[in-house]
Parts: C-alpha cells; structure tokens; sequence
C-alpha cells in the first residue's frame, strides 16, 4: 500500500486506559500486537518506560530487534507536534506536560520516533484499513470520555500550522456551557461525549428523576455509566432514552457545524459511545441534516468506525510508513 519493501515500523497508541503497540509490514499488515495498561497517573518516566516494555514485549513476539525496524510512530491524546516530538499537554495523562516524548523513545530504542495526535492517527488507520477506504475528503469522529477527531483533505490529514489541528472536542456549541478542561466554556465534548451523559445522567438522578437507570448500577448514582444508560434506554426507561436523545442532539449539532465547515465525502464514527448504535446516531444525523445547508449535506455519508482499538496504532505506524523514503529514512524530524 505505502511501500512495496521488506520495511517494519512500530505503531504505539498511548491512551489513558492503555499503552498499544504493533509491530505493522510496509503492507500496512499487522505482524505482532502488545497491550498493557498505561501508568496514567504517574510521572512521565514510568509512563515512558510502560511504552518501552511493551516495544520490547511486540519484538520478542515478532522475533525481531529494534534495529530491524525502519521508524516508530506513537500517537498519543492531547497536543503534541510531529516536527517537535513534544507532547504540551494531554488530559488523560496529566503527568506528561512539555515532554519531549519522540527523543525519550528514540533514545532508549535507537530508533527515529514520530510523535502524533492519537484521533488523527485514527483518521489514518480508517483511511488505509478500514472504514474510509477509497475517501478522500473525510472527518473521522471518536465519542468516548471526549470527543477526538481528525480531517483528512485530498488523501492526507490536516495538522495545521504547528501541527495541533485538529481538536473538534472543543469547537463550542453553547456558548454558557458546561465549563471545559481546555478553559473554554459549552465545548462539544462537554456536552456530546460520554462523560457528558453520564454526567446529565446523574445529574436527573440526583435531582429525584423515576428512573430504572439505578438498577444497572448497584443503586450508586456515581457509579452510572453511559452503558448503564444504554441498557435502561432498551428496556424501554423514559429518563434514560431522554438522556441519549440529549446527548444525540448535541452530536448532530456538532457535526452539523463540521459537514458545513469541511464539505466531506464522509463521516466515520467511533468511540465507546458510538457502540450505543442507531439510537444514538440517527437522530444524531437527523439534527445535522435540519442544521446544514442541504446540498452540503446531500453529499456526505456516514459510517461506523471498523478498526475499533487498533485504529491508532495502525494509522500510527501507516503515517511513519508514509513518511520514510525508499532508503527508510523520515522526510520529516
Ligand atoms: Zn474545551
């Protein structure tokens, strides 16, 4: 697909949860896998040894040495720069902040490391392996504990000027909004990710809402979480089919504001929220189709995410693959 040689690369998506990495062919084809859970709380040496012994564990899987490798690419949430290597700042892991994370891995492997935003990694994996083969204009979506995404224009994905685009979590949709974690106010991910509605969830709950939602979990409103909700919604709850309906119509605004922005061919979505399905996605598309313009809308389709996990690791290492030349070498850092 990118390169018709013998070349291996690493991918490495670094979350919140977990630290994943593959050992992926020039082919774009996955050779080992390794999946650990990620030291988050801890400070960035730890956090940087976590991705360093799980490199280790996918080469012994793939009986290989790092010096067998072509380049790493490691994407990881948050702000961070492929020319630089610095990861400014991520919310799910509060201990990496101005890390020079590329340089940390390429030291102890030897090895040039790409750094990268994980949802624009996704994007890539969905491009060359999954959902959006074939696209060329097309926005991937993640809904989870945030919103993440990246934007692919004419075959490549857009970074930007310094390399931070794209962050639609944070595009605002109301302008007197739930407070945010980046300072703003009413960002789309305060209102249409799964924190959100989990959140909204609690929040009727608390307020003395009827409602089955508590039944799925152990009665402890705290501990409600988005699949909780999906459950009661099903088995026919009114509270917990108006929190999804909520939180669709927030979607659909959103993306509504994207379609009009970009005029893409395609949307796939993914994310642990969007496993709630139709219920939550068809009124979401629905919203968008009231809000944009109607010839904009007419030429976007939309599609469910198909790499699920591994979108990023894969797209991670199809990025370094796409970035090295015939002799193996980065065109870019
Ligand atoms: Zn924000």
């Amino acid at each position: 697909m990118i390169q018709h040689d013998d070349t291996r690369v690493i991918g490495i998506d670094l979350g919140g949860s977990n630290v994943r990495t593959a050992v992926v062919n020039a082919q774009g084809r996955m050779l080992a896998r390794d999946q650990d859970i990620t030291p988050a709380r801890e400070r960035s040496e730890a956090i940087v040894r976590a991705v360093l012994e799980s490199v280790t564990r996918v080469l012994e899987k793939a009986h290989m040495a790092a010096s067998d490798l072509g380049a790493v690419g490691l994407a990881c949430a948050g702000l961070s720069s492929p020319e630089t290597g610095i990861l400014y700042t991520s919310p799910n892991l509060p201990g990496l902040k101005d890390v020079p994370l590329a340089d940390l891995v390429e030291k102890e492997l030897g090895k040039k490391v790409l750094l990268m935003n994980d949802a624009n990694a996704a994007a890539i994996g969905e491009l060359h392996l999954g959902a959006a083969r074939g696209a060329r204009n097309f926005i991937y979506i993640t809904i989870s504990t945030g919103i993440g995404g990246g934007v692919i224009i004419d075959g490549k994905i857009y970074t930007g000027s310094i390399g931070f685009a794209s962050e639609p979590g944070h595009m605002v949709i109301d302008d007197e909004g739930p407070v945010c974690y980046c300072g703003s106010k009413g960002c789309w991910e305060t209102l249409a990710s799964g924190t959100a509605l989990e959140r909204y969830a609690r929040q009727c709950i608390e307020e003395g809402r009827k409602t089955s939602i508590l039944d799925y979990a152990d009665g402890d409103a705290e501990r409600v979480t988005a699949e909780d909700v999906h459950k009661a919604a099903q088995a026919g709850d009114a509270l917990a089919n108006e929190v999804i309906a909520r939180t669709a119509y927030y979607v659909g605004v959103g993306l509504a504001n994207l379609i009009n922005i970009f005029n893409p061919e395609l949307i796939v979505i993914g994310g642990g929220l969007s496993n709630i399905g139709d219920m939550l996605l068809k009124p979401a598309y629905d919203e968008a189709k009231r809000r944009a313009f109607p010839q904009i809308y007419q030429a976007v389709r939309f599609a469910r995410a198909e790499l699920g996990d591994d979108s990023g690791l894969l797209g991670a290492a199809i990025f370094v693959l796409g970035e090295m030349d015939g002799l193996g070498r980065l065109s870019i850092r």
